[in-house]
């Protein structure tokens, strides 16, 4: 998040406007600034339709009680797709990580997102992580494989590490995305070939 910041010369909702904007990742305050007098140009129903679609994801998405997905219904569209194959689940750190990875379509399981990495620097633990609630998923047998799919810095390699000891004794085949990933950047960003190459390459655990 961007530091706050007073735009001087601007109207009070406009600087107000400007505020907002600046506050969102990647947006300085050129970019704030360009945006907020776009917008104030814009028709009326442009500039509505944008409000409304920010209100409409905060009112209506939540987790899904399956597979934490960010969702609209629950359980989500991808739990509840009869073609995916249930055997299989692949663990991410985050939403965003889904899209990457149904970009390749290399996966045709479910998905599990566990909301962060263990991280001792900014003190987020594996309690803070949706890990019980996919220990609460394997219970039932289901489940024969799980692919981790954290990211390739080292809060993921350490969530892998962390939750490979916690599965080991379930008897599950435990995997992870072929190294060869950039090392250190996000999963999102990774392309969607050489992610498509690790999902295929997966290595036992
Ligand atoms: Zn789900």
């Amino acid at each position: 998040m961007n530091e706050p910041w007073r735009p001087v010369g601007a109207a009070a909702p406009v600087a107000r406007l400007i505020e907002e904007l600046h506050r969102l990742p990647g947006i300085g305050p050129k970019g704030a600034q360009r945006l907020a007098y776009h917008l104030l140009r814009a028709p009326r129903e442009e500039a509505c339709a944008l409000a409304e679609a920010i209100v409409e994801v905060k009112d209506r998405i939540r987790l899904c009680s399956v597979c934490q997905n960010t969702t609209d219904v629950d359980p989500c569209q991808l739990c509840s797709d009869p073609a995916r194959d249930r055997s299989v689940v692949c663990v991410v750190e985050e939403p965003l990580d889904i899209l990457a990875i149904e970009r390749t379509r290399g996966h045709k399981g479910l998905y599990h997102v566990l909301h962060g990495a263990i991280s001792p620097a900014d003190g987020i633990g594996a309690e803070q992580l949706k890990i019980r609630e996919l220990l609460a998923r394997l219970r039932d047998g289901s489940v024969r494989e799980i692919i981790m799919a954290t990211n390739p810095n080292l809060e993921g390699e350490a969530t892998t590490l962390y939750l490979s000891r916690l599965l080991q004794p379930l008897g599950l085949r435990l995997t992870r995305l072929a190294r060869g990933l950039p090392v250190g950047g996000d999963l999102e960003y990774a392309d969607d070939l050489t992610l498509a190459r690790a999902l295929e390459n997966r290595q036992e655990l």
